[in-house]
């Protein structure tokens, strides 16, 4: 027989592991009922052919914010074919469309998929102009949702938008909703006050989970995602607690029991346990850290770089001097000017604050304080993450 490598039915493990990932929606959301009724709210007003409200949504990673919205959107849009309004929502997630013309395409491409609109080429002036025309031409009434809008190159798109109507570009039975989404608390600080004011200062803040709270979504996802008496007992709770510990983050935690089934099926375990979970803690970790490492500056990498190179040839712990005396060397080897000393150990506490590296103070009496200096991380992935970008050697 052929061997289909798409197939995962014969998985030992999984009875469908797409539940787990971020795309998917549940019936059920835990504790969001207020958060729920919150963006409810917001558009309600359509269904009476009243102007939707605009709003900021706020909260950490992990919070729900995007399931919640998608959740609501989803059971508006039921709604709208049911009584057959003339009311679009739009999802647009603003890391995939950053600029002006990428968002006015997509947009168009939404509500009329058959007119063909060219990526590039017109003014953005020109840009506007269609997408009025077109929202005229159809009296469609649009909500859109900006998913982690501080990634938005231009604000003055949301300004536009929101003041679309007033300026008259369309017309008067017909409205423009916008919400926005945010894990960066203080988005609302960069934003110009007349973009502010465009959302009527309305704002909520997404409160992160407690260990209870995160269990639950676990419980009702595993049921789903794994066969039946895979799970050790243990194994939701530890979850639980580990991301509860962070900061309530619930894609974290399903996260972990993905990797953690993905680890035990490719030992072909028969269950997973609580050491697959700390497997996989320490994989997405690792991975955190890769990432914050490669989005270094520079300076700060030649910094880790030295620690690394020094950790390697000693087994005891590093002085701020021995480092910065690394430092110096490498920066002279690859002609770049070298921080001061200061500068040096500024960028040391950082990266310990960030946890790639340990430096704690260490007091030396009347000789004043230094730090202990050393990398418990895997020092080889980083090296490689550092050299990804740059050749020192
Ligand atoms: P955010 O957008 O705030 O970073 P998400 O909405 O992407 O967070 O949620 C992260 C993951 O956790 C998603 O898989 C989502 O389905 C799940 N999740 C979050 N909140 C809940 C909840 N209240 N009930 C069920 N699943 C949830
Ligand atoms: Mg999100």
């Amino acid at each position: 027989m052929e061997l289909d490598i798409f197939d995962n039915t014969n998985s030992e493990l999984f009875r469908n592991r797409y539940v787990l990932s971020a795309d998917y929606i549940p019936e059920h959301l835990v504790a969001r009922d207020q958060e729920i009724q919150d963006i409810v709210n917001l558009v309600r007003p359509v269904l009476s052919h009243d102007a939707p409200k605009n709003a900021l949504v706020f909260g950490k990673t992990g919070t729900g914010k995007t399931v919640v919205i998608k959740y609501v959107i989803k059971k508006l849009y039921d709604k709208i074919k049911k009584n057959k309004l003339n009311v679009v929502p739009i999802f647009i997630n603003c890391k995939e469309f950053r600029t002006v013309t990428q968002i006015i395409v997509r947009i168009i491409n939404d509500i009329a998929p058959e007119i063909s609109i060219p990526h590039s080429g017109f003014a953005t002036g020109e840009y506007y102009n269609n997408l009025w025309e077109i929202i005229n031409q159809k009296g469609l009434t649009i909500i859109i949702v900006f998913d982690e809008i501080d990634q938005l190159k231009d604000h003055n798109i949301l300004y536009s938008l929101s003041r679309a109507r007033e300026n008259m570009h369309i017309n008067n039975n017909i409205f423009i909703g916008i919400i926005g989404i945010s894990n960066d608390l203080f988005f609302i600080e960069k934003l110009d006050p007349r973009i502010i004011s465009s959302f009527g200062s309305r704002s909520f803040v997404f409160p992160p989970y407690n260990a209870d709270q995160i269990s639950e979504i676990l419980k009702n996802r595993a049921n789903m995602a794994f066969k039946n008496g895979i799970l050790a007992e243990s194994v939701i709770p530890m979850c639980a607690a580990l991301s509860a510990q962070e900061h309530g983050d619930a894609r974290k935690a399903l996260m972990l029991l993905e990797i953690a089934g993905e680890i035990a099926e490719r030992e072909q375990a028969q269950t997973i346990t609580e050491n697959h979970i700390k497997h996989a803690y320490d994989k997405i970790n690792t991975e955190c850290i890769i990432e914050m490492v490669k989005s270094l500056p520079i300076q700060s990498k030649l910094v880790l770089y030295s620690v690394i190179k020094l950790s390697k040839r000693s087994k005891s712990s590093l002085t701020t001097g021995e480092v910065n005396l690394e430092y110096c060397e490498l920066c002279n080897k690859i002609n770049i000017k070298n921080l001061s000393r200061s500068g040096v150990s500024a960028l040391i506490s950082e990266l310990d604050l960030m946890g790639i590296i340990n430096a704690s103070i260490h007091n030396r009496g009347r000789y004043g304080t230094t730090r202990n200096i050393s990398i418990n991380n895997p020092t080889e992935k980083i090296e490689s993450a550092i050299l990804s970008d740059y050749h020192f050697d």
